[in-house]
């Protein structure tokens, strides 16, 4: 199939808990010129998140017929049984309107993404103070079952070492503060 005329993609990746959603929400209300890209996943909605804003949540079976049909340009099981994964449309829906696709993404899934849009894409890894805040974080968070907390945390160690394949590592210590940098960063970037 051939793509679309390319546009940018601006990808955060960290492990669960490092604070990219907050920072990539914050970056949408700065820069009206981006726009996030819903993936789909298998997963149960979470809170109060709405189903084709935070996610196309679907079922397992409807995700296994989007990958036999090659409608995600990239997909991971990122927690055993549960799927996650970017759809080609998406990203040619906000191409055609001009404007710069925003990703929070797992760290695989954000690779996959530079390696295939090598030269349009931003690759942002935002890190964590350190597994123990992180782990503290996603405790906090009160959202996740001790079984599923485990899974993650297993999860975020192996991520952190990904880090320095990444364009750039955003550190969160403090989330003004990171905000403010990842600001600075995307207005470099759109500028370019
Ligand atoms: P959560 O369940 O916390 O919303 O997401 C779990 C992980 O999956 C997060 O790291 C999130 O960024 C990642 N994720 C969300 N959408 C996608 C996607 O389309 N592809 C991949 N590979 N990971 C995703």
């Amino acid at each position: 199939m051939t793509e679309e005329k390319e546009g940018k993609l601006i990808i955060f990746s960290a492990p669960s808990g490092a604070g990219k959603t907050t920072i990539v929400q914050y970056l949408l209300t700065k820069f009206p010129e981006l726009e996030f890209s819903v993936s789909a996943t298998t997963r149960q909605p979470r809170g109060n998140e709405e189903n084709d804003k935070a996610y196309h949540f679907i079922t397992k079976e409807e995700f296994l017929h989007l990958i036999a049909q090659k409608q995600f340009v990239e997909f991971e099981e990122v927690y055993s049984g549960t799927f996650y994964g970017t759809l080609r449309s998406e990203i040619e829906r906000i191409w055609r309107k001009g404007k710069t696709v925003i990703f929070d993404i797992d760290v695989e899934g954000g690779l996959h993404l530079k390696r295939k849009y090598d030269g349009s894409a931003l690759a942002i890894f935002v890190q964590p103070p350190s597994l123990e805040v992180l782990k503290e974080r996603l405790i906090g968070r009160g959202t996740d079952s001790p079984e599923k907390l485990q899974e993650r945390f297993i999860k975020a160690e192996k991520e952190l070492k990904y880090a320095p394949q990444f364009d750039i590592i955003l550190k969160n210590y403090d989330l003004q503060t990171a905000c403010n940098e990842a600001e600075v960063l995307v207005k470099h970037f759109m500028a370019k």
